[in-house]
């Protein structure tokens, strides 16, 4: 099947949410038969009606957007992510993510929501514009802070899943180090030793779930603890009951560094896995962001429970937090979703460059390269396991009946040059992969490469104004985040339970395949 050679003048009606749009003459990509289809895709009603070949005449649709020359993605589906991080993109540089910790919450501390909207929105155009038509966002603050998040998700007419991200305990001592062991001046920072209350949390979030979940279509409210050893075993039952009753996913961080891997787990606990399964969240609804320190236990377990993890192989990069296995969790048939991360830990917002990442970064531990990852099956986990990661059964591919969710790449320029194979010059070349069209739920919010829906240059030009303020409201909490970051480079050496914090190194077990 070849490309078209030459893309030709693009027909860009207006795409409304009523009448039948047809999408014409792209190489679509059914990420499920891993084949390349040329073809039309009508869509109704904001769902795909029927994918067929091009030559084949349906009738007159109402609007045309004229593909040819593209290749049409479903939309990928970012599973983890933090929409504060736009507004202190570069918190913490070189710092493994413990002591970065210190910086980003130095940084977002006292959140306005008008903060909130830009932050978001700034994530949500970077997101759109390289494809992503769905995100997770692990969002920390009260619920005014979370409302302007999830106004500006409605805005961009993206799709989005809020999980607020809770936490009960003093969050200092959530990386090891008891509160009395911190240094006076590392404590200055009052609010953070101040413990919350896990039943307000969640009645929060069951607030923010009323307010919002289903709104337009497109928005959710999770349930967002923030890592196990961040919550009490009581606040992970509440939870629990919390998501039944409501009826929606759960999204946490597991096992991100080596020295979470080092704290103690609960007494009576064999492990975190264990953990969250005796409060009774080890179920399908369950998301986990990274898994880079996993046992093989750990995996068996939550493969069994239906769990999906999701790798952020740019933070995990980034921070120096390890790798991942991804091959063994593959092996254990544990579904993959990718992410970014947040953008000043993962870079940015593109999922290309998750993807491409993700089909590289393991191949130097694998001897066998059947183990490898190719371009298709990073495709597949950045669709359809994502959609499984957010409990979703209607996007992730191009078939009848989905969503209209769809990102069509132009196949222009060195990177398409040869026509081989569309999707590797897609996810293995990172090359500048704009998409042309982003359609959510059938309604174009990205054409030639620009957000649609909102102000994309009011939205630039305001953020280092806001940014600049940001830091000058928080100077007092970056000096705090110094010495903090002082202190816990300091006992990176001690016998704490985090002694090895500094020695992130790639796990040990598992870099040859057997
Ligand atoms: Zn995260």
């Amino acid at each position: 099947m070849q490309p078209e050679s030459t893309p030709e003048a693009q027909d860009l009606s207006v795409t409304g949410e009523s009448g039948t749009v047809l999408l014409r003459g792209g190489l679509i990509a059914d990420v499920e038969s891993r084949r390349l289809i040329r073809g039309d895709i009508a869509i109704e009603g904001g769902r795909i009606r029927e994918v067929f070949a091009a030559d084949d005449n349906r009738g007159a649709p109402a609007s045309v957007i004229d593909l040819r020359g593209c290749v049409i993605v479903p939309g990928l589906v970012n599973a983890h992510t933090h929409s504060y991080a736009p507004l202190g993109r570069h918190v913490g540089p070189g710092l493994p993510l413990e002591p970065w910790m210190m910086h980003s919450w130095a940084n977002t501390i006292g959140r306005t929501p008008e903060e909130t909207y830009l932050s978001a929105i700034l994530q949500g155009i970077e997101a759109l514009t390289t494809g992503t038509t769905t995100l997770l966002d692990h969002l920390g603050g009260d619920i005014s802070v979370m409302s302007a998040a999830l106004k500006a998700y409605d805005d961009l007419g993206i799709r989005a899943v809020l999980a607020p991200m809770v936490t009960d305990m003093v969050l200092p001592e959530t990386v090891g180090v008891p509160t009395e062991e911190w240094p006076a001046a590392a404590r200055a920072r009052d609010g953070v030793f101040i413990r919350s209350d896990a039943a307000d949390l969640l009645a929060m979030t069951e607030d923010l779930h009323t307010e919002w979940h289903g709104h337009a279509d497109r928005l959710s409210v999770f349930l967002g603890p923030s890592g196990p050893q961040r919550c009490s075993i009581s606040m992970l039952e509440q939870v629990a009951q919390l998501a039944d009753k409501l009826d929606v996913g759960v999204h946490t961080h597991l096992l991100e560094t080596r020295a979470q891997a080092a704290i103690p787990v609960p007494a009576g606990e064999r492990s975190w896995v264990r953990t969250l399964a005796s409060a009774g969240l080890l179920t399908p609804r369950l998301s986990v962001a990274h898994g880079v320190w996993l046992s093989e236990q750990d995996m068996q377990e939550l493969s069994a429970a239906g769990v999906s993890i999701v790798h952020n192989p740019q933070s995990n990069l980034q921070l120096g937090s390890g790798i991942g296995q991804l091959h063994r969790w593959r092996r254990h048939r544990l579904p993959v979703a990718l992410g970014t991360d947040g953008v000043n830990c993962g870079g940015s917002m593109d999922m290309l460059s998750s993807m491409r990442l993700a089909a590289i970064l393991h191949r130097p531990g694998l001897a066998d390269p059947r183990d490898w990852e190719s371009p298709w099956s990073v495709l597949d986990s950045a669709t359809r396991g994502g959609a499984q990661a957010l409990s979703v059964t209607d996007i992730g591919n191009v078939r009848p009946g989905m969503r209209a969710d769809l990102s069509a790449f132009e196949m222009a320029g060195t990177a398409f040059a040869t026509h081989e194979d569309p999707i590797a010059s897609l996810v293995l070349t990172s090359y500048d992969h704009r998409a042309r069209i982003v359609m959510v739920g059938g309604r174009t919010v990205v054409r030639d490469g620009i957000v649609q829906t909102v102000d994309v240059e009011a939205a630039i030009e305001q953020a280092a104004e806001m940014h600049a303020h940001l830091m000058a409201r928080n100077s007092r909490y970056a000096d705090v985040a110094r010495a903090q970051e002082k202190f816990l480079t300091k006992i990176s050496g001690a016998a704490t339970p985090n002694r090895d914090m500094m020695a992130f190194s790639a796990p040990q077990e598992g870099d040859v395949s057997e």
